[in-house]
């Protein structure tokens, strides 16, 4: 028995278009430094098993994961690559993260002591990296304390443990005044330099997706791209990503509204004249931000229709007056591009207007909707040979 995907509302997924967007970085940023996509909250909600699968093959340095137990999904999926886990865990889930290879940050010298006594008691190397606070202000060693904490980190860097990665986060990289990403690269430059005896092998990274595409490799050992690669746009002034993901829903109802006739939660909306709506399968319960509508649109037959009245858990309304044609069953456009050409509604038009982000947004998408990807429809650019075609993969 299964339902199928398509029925009511669901996510479809390039991709092409995620590896256009890693080729895009890896162009950016020259063949020099490891490519460490940031894989967390499900691949930015995109789905993260499927997300690593397609990117394996462009050779990624490592995963950066947020928690143990996205690092235990991937290597339950038979991912052998490094992960990292970027941000410290809470105490008590060191055991956990090591029993599955992971990277650990340290952040503080507790940390370091935790990670320690697990390595023994598992009888296994403790891998970590230094995570160096910068301006971001929510985890890594102050800059400003390095004095105190530098002979503690190289004293610790002896077996089980060993020393992988030091790394800090830009706070504004999207800002095209490069002042703070200049500042905080200058404190970490000068933290490196009071650290003594940073072991060899020990990788240096800083750059999020914006600062990858506005900077490039800056001689680093690695960069830890994120939103770029799902399609959202880091900057006005940089190029925008190929679009990853498009949200479909399906026309479920559609009436004849009389004059005075109102719709949604509160009755916010009430026909002045006669009116034509039509019910969209999909509401916030999908992840659709409520603050979307009334205001935002969908396309729909080739045309925007304005979303009227509230959304609500399950479904949103659309006023079709003025798209001809509108029956149950037709497939509306929420998020992408409009296979009728009337243009797309961008991951940037829902996040403005809902008042939020384009990584909320993504990260917001619930477990309703099916993730269907599809990979090799457009051949695989630079050259190798194409997979062909790949019938839709249901995730969730
Ligand atoms: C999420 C995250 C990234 C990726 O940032 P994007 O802005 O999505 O490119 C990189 N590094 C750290 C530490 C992060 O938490």
């Amino acid at each position: 028995m299964s339902t199928d995907p398509r029925a009511r509302a669901w996510l479809e997924l390039s991709g092409d278009a995620l590896l256009a967007n890693y080729r895009a970085v890896r162009a950016a940023v020259g063949s020099e430094p490891a490519i460490i996509p940031a894989v967390k909250a499900d691949g930015y909600g995109l789905g993260m098993l499927e997300v690593c699968r397609i990117l394996e093959g462009e050779g990624p340095g490592a995963y950066a994961v947020a928690t143990v137990a996205e690092g235990h999904e991937l290597r339950a999926s038979g991912i052998m690559r490094p992960i990292h886990l970027i941000g410290p865990v809470a105490p008590g889930s060191e055991e956990a993260a090591l029993s599955a290879d992971l990277t650990l940050t340290v952040s503080s010298t507790e940390t370091l002591d935790r990670l320690r006594r697990a390595a023994e008691r598992l009888g296994r190397p403790g891998l970590f990296q230094v995570e160096v606070d910068t301006g971001m202000g929510r985890a890594g060693f102050p800059d400003s304390d390095v004095a105190r904490w530098a002979p503690l980190v190289a004293a610790a860097a002896a077996p089980p443990l060993r020393w992988v990665g030091i790394y800090t986060h830009f706070h504004s990289a999207e800002d095209p005044d490069g002042t703070s990403v200049g500042r905080q690269r200058a404190r970490f430059g000068a933290t490196l330099e009071a650290l003594p005896g940073i072991p060899k092998g020990v990788t240096r990274h800083l750059s999020n997706s914006a600062a990858a595409l506005r900077f490039g490799g800056m001689g680093d050992g690695a960069v830890r791209p994120g939103i770029f690669l799902y399609g959202g746009r880091v900057a006005e002034d940089l190029p925008a990503p190929q679009p990853v993901a498009a949200l479909k829903a399906r026309v479920i109802h559609v009436r004849e509204a009389e004059p005075g006739s109102s719709v949604g939660y509160g009755a916010t909306h009430v026909a002045a004249e006669r009116e034509r709506w039509a019910t969209l399968g999909v509401g916030y319960g999908d992840g659709l931000p409520r603050a979307f509508g009334p205001g935002g649109s969908v396309l729909l037959r080739g045309v925007r229709a304005p979303i009227i009245g509230r959304i609500s858990m399950d479904m949103t309304v659309v006023d079709i007056s003025n798209v001809p044609g509108v029956e149950v069953g037709q497939v509306a456009t929420v998020l992408g591009s409009d296979p009728d050409g009337a243009g797309a509604i961008t991951l940037e038009e829902i996040a403005e207007r809902s008042g939020t982000i384009s990584y909320e947004v993504l990260t917001g998408f619930t477990r309703r909707l099916p993730r269907l990807w599809r990979v090799g429809e457009t051949g695989r650019p630079g050259g190798g040979p194409s997979e062909g075609p790949r019938a839709p993969i249901p995730l969730t």
